[in-house]
């Protein structure tokens, strides 16, 4: 039987990247097809447990990758329809400007970006108002100019939070 493969786009993974992409492209009715390696992340208790998430890396792959000197590491990703968001900590942060210029880091060079902040801004505009995301502006010393406010006031820390908060604060402005 035949079968149309004829696709406008082609979109490889479902993460943040290609599900932001898929939502966007949806309205313009072109056939997209959207492809995934991953299966759908099971739904269990440990999900909720960052000691599972973050330090026993549960939902990480098993597989070795190697660096440029041939060192065998485990990558910090995983393969699941919905990408690393599925287990991601949800805190939508904008690059700073100079993350787009040269930075020396402890294991090498990140290069300069050919595009710069100021290219990605309306983005970032969009993709907050696109993912609900909370915060205020002017707080922090080192956040990159913007357009639009956070379309959402920041939700409330929790105690543990808000004494970090408070010894980080005091901690910067006598800094700055
Ligand atoms: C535990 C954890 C917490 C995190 N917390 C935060 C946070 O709070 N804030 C933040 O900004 N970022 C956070 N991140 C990082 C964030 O999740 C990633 O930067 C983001 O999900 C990357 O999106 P992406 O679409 O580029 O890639 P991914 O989310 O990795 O998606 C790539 C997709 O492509 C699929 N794929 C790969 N190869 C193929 C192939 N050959 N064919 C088909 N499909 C393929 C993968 O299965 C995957 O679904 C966190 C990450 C982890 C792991």
């Amino acid at each position: 039987m035949a079968t149309n493969t004829h696709y406008d786009a082609i979109i490889i993974g479902t993460g943040a990247g290609g599900g932001t992409l898929a939502y966007h492209l949806a309205a313009s009715g072109k056939k997209i097809l959207i492809l995934e390696r991953g299966s759908f992340l099971p739904r269990e208790k440990e999900n909720w447990s960052a000691l599972e998430v973050y330090q026993r890396e549960r939902y990480h792959t098993q597989e070795q990758w190697f660096d440029t000197n041939g060192k065998a590491f485990r990558p910090a990703t995983g393969y699941w329809v919905g990408g690393n968001t599925k287990v991601y900590g949800a805190a939508l942060l904008r690059m700073r400007e100079r993350d787009f210029e040269q930075v020396t880091h402890q294991d090498g060079i990140s290069p300069e970006w050919a595009v710069k902040y100021a290219d990605f801004e309306p983005y970032y505009a969009q993709a907050e108002q696109l993912y609900d995301v909370d915060g205020q502006a002017g707080l922090d010393p080192t956040e990159p100019t913007r357009s639009q406010p956070y379309p959402y006031a920041p939700v409330r820390h929790e105690p543990r939070m808000q004494e970090l908060a408070n010894a980080f604060t005091k901690e910067v402005q006598t800094f700055w």
